[in-house]
């Protein structure tokens, strides 16, 4: 069914062709629909007058009644300029125009009542207005603008004379032509309980408030609305996958019981137990799995994987773990290999540096059913690689892998039954963030670490405390202890960070002239990674310098000291990541965050939140506020958090809002079958239509 809502910006006379054309190309709006929800960014409210001898210094717009004096030309040595005074009775300003001096001089009357607009500025160190906006009073109140939207442009859309004033006109007009044509998306009963301004109005209200109340009860109803509309999406796609995926069942626990009782290194924490059973629990039913089990780093993920691997084992099905990077995959193996080894479980390794001849054996192996588990890379992901019986799936460090990767390994079908998947990460996704996502996805939390273990203690340093830090790490080292030391990444073209690096290494070299330092780099050979990594493992060197290639599930248990170099330049979550390395002994660990004296002012607020908290959530919780929630866990492609005005990180008693209509609408209707909520799937159609990204997400 075409709504007015549809027409098409090109075939209106509101713009020229050119402009609708390039109102397409620069902001994705073909539309009245996709217009209509191009709101303003900003509001400059005139509903308020000032006054010329109640003004503060922090004042930026001026906005005030008054007289018009005399005009004098005055001549510049580069420049004339128009400068005339203006009075509000008590007190005057003077105003200044450097260009179109004549059409000013024609056009305003001195001695005559004008309202004056304009951005304060400083001009010979008096404080004057330049270029103001001069209404006749007169006019002035036919107009009834009291609040004006503005809008972002380009700067090729200016070139054709679309700018905020014809865009405000635009959506003047527009929502003439469509009034009584926009129909209510929300059902009523969510409309009543908030008492929300109708659909129609809220648009209206979003561009032209009425004044700032109306502005903020449709702000309010904007947001509420698009909370709602991305968690109903959500909810539909994850229960049609619920319902659609088969998957195995496994309950034969006669292997997991044997390990337990027989080859367990440690007692599992309450909430290891807790993830587990949650685990068995869903692997014992018909439905596929899917859960995301999180814990901060070094919180033992690992044994809860392999564990509940042994079900599907029993059953004669296989595991694939996918992991993010080489070094992970060989350090999950190794760790695997040697749990699994009294059951003489077949363990392989897959990653990018396999050898040809090793690969093909591997694949034949795991399409016969010949491996049990396999762990790998993105090597995993390739052609070619088929298994006689995928039972379980597990993904560690799931935030490494786009949304897109995840699909494909959810909906790969080389089998008639789809494997259970667990997905691990050590980036606990904020609560907010969490709920609006995974609404169908079950989440289990390890909140707490193995006992013993202590939290960091992190130190933010300049290079002229380095070294006192030396020090510390002699007396620390000596005492057993081991140590890293971390440089920004190595890309491929950036020289300078390599030389960085390994300038730093000589540096350590000669600082500790009878300590054995190793180094460690994405540009290595994997043979030389593997070299290094098991010399600092065995305890043989005692200190590491390397890139982040360290930063996700390195486990060296005695490395307790941890040095990042240019802290400025890292995330938060690889921050936290990096720090989680050196928790995972009861030694107590340290933490020095080496930056430049002048860092940004995010980056100082990163920082001094790794000093003030250890705690991985907290960390999470800062991170989404410093970066908003579209760059967390993997989402970057998705574009499915692009909000317009909701904020996932402020908003969370309005998501709790939506979601709990939510609920109670899919209770009452699953399908959205009654004829009362047609409106929402047409939105829903819509929605999809109209916004590019959401059709990217699975
Ligand atoms: P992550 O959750 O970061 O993947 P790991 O699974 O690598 O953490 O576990 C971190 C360390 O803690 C490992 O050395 C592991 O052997 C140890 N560990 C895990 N669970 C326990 C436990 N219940 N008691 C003692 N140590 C444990
Ligand atoms: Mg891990």
């Amino acid at each position: 069914m075409k709504s007015l809502l549809d027409k098409r910006l090109d075939n209106s006379h509101l713009l020229r062709r050119e402009q609708a054309e390039l109102l397409l190309a620069e902001m994705e709006i073909a539309n009245y629909g996709q217009l209509l929800v191009f709101l303003p960014y900003r509001y400059e409210d005139r509903s308020i007058f000032h006054n010329l001898s109640q003004l503060n210094s922090a004042q930026t717009t001026l906005h005030v009644q008054g007289t018009l004096g005399q005009m004098r030309l005055i001549r510049g040595a580069m420049k004339s300029r128009l400068v005339a005074s203006f009075s509000d009775g008590r007190k005057t300003i003077d105003l200044i125009w450097f260009n179109q001096i004549h059409w000013i001089q024609k056009k305003m009357l001195p001695g005559h009542r004008y309202v004056l607009y304009g951005k304060i500025s400083t001009f010979q160190d008096q404080r004057v207005v330049i270029h103001p906006e001069l209404t006749p009073l007169a006019t002035y109140q036919d107009k009834q603008i009291s609040i004006l939207p503005l809008y972002h442009t380009t700067k090729k859309l200016l070139k054709v004379q679309v700018n905020t004033v014809l865009l405000a006109r635009l959506q003047k007009n527009i929502l003439q032509e469509v009034a009584g044509h926009i129909p209510e998306n929300l059902p009523s009963f969510f409309v009543q309980q908030h008492q929300l301004l109708s659909r129609e109005v809220t648009l209206r209200a979003l561009h032209f408030p009425a004044d700032q109340r109306e502005l903020a009860r449709a702000q309010y109803r904007f947001k509420l609305e698009e909370l709602f509309f991305l968690q109903l999406r959500l909810a539909r796609l994850n229960r049609a996958n619920d319902s659609r995926e088969k998957s195995f069942i496994f309950s034969n626990h006669s292997l997991l019981l044997h390990f337990q009782k027989d080859y367990l290194p440690f007692q599992l924490t309450l909430d290891q137990e807790k993830a587990l059973q949650a685990i068995i629990a869903d692997l014992g039913t018909d439905r596929q799995m899917n859960r995301l089990l999180q814990g901060d780093v070094g919180s033992g993920k690992t044994i809860v994987a392999f564990l509940s691997s042994l079900l599907p084992i029993a059953d004669q099905a296989q595991v694939a773990v996918l992991v993010p990077t080489e070094i992970l995959a060989l350090q999950h193996a190794t760790t695997l290999q040697k749990y699994a080894a009294p059951f003489a479980l077949k363990i392989a390794l897959l990653t990018g540096s396999t050898t040809t001849k090793t690969r093909e054996e591997i694949l034949r192996k795991l399409a016969d059913g010949s491996i049990d588990m396999i762990v790998g890379t993105h090597a995993l992901l390739q052609e070619g690689v088929t298994f006689a019986r995928l039972g379980l799936l597990i993904i560690d460090e799931q935030h490494r892998f786009g949304v897109a990767q995840r699909a494909k390994l959810w909906h790969q079908s080389y089998q008639q039954l789809r494997p259970h998947v667990l997905v691990m990460t050590a980036t606990p996704i904020p609560r907010t963030l969490a709920m609006t996502l995974y609404s169908g996805l079950a989440i289990t939390t390890i909140a707490t670490l193995p006992p013993g273990r202590l939290p960091a203690k992190t130190y933010h340093c300049y290079d002229s405390h380095r070294l006192r830090l030396f020090g510390f790490l002699k007396k620390k080292i000596a005492e057993g202890r081991q140590a890293c030391m971390v440089y920004p990444l190595i890309e491929e073209s950036a020289k300078a960070d390599y030389k960085y690096l390994i300038d730093g290494y000589e540096s350590i070299k000669r600082a500790f002239p009878t300590i054995q330092v190793g180094i460690l780099h994405s540009r290595m050979k994997p043979s030389d990674k593997t070299w290094e990594m098991n010399r600092f493992f065995r305890g043989e060197t005692q200190i590491m310098v390397a890139t982040t290639v360290i930063e996700v599930g390195v486990n060296v248990p005695n490395a307790t000291i941890m040095v990042v170099e240019n802290a400025e330049r890292f995330g938060l979550a690889q921050l936290h990541q990096l720090r989680g390395r050196i928790k995972r002994s009861s030694h107590q660990p340290y933490c020095f965050l080496m930056t430049a004296e002048k860092i940004s002012q995010i980056a100082a607020k990163r920082i001094q939140a790794m000093v003030q908290t250890d705690d991985g959530f907290s960390i999470a919780e800062v991170d989404l506020k410093l970066r908003g929630p579209g760059n967390l866990v993997g989402l970057q492609q998705s574009g499915i958090l692009k909000l317009r005005l909701a904020n996932l990180a402020e908003d969370e008693h309005l998501v709790k809002k939506a979601r709990k209509a939510i609920r109670y609408l899919l209770n009452d209707d699953p399908y959205l079958e009654k004829s009362d909520h047609q409106p929402m799937l047409n939105y829903l159609k819509w929605l999809a239509a109209n916004t590019p990204e959401w059709e990217k997400v699975s």
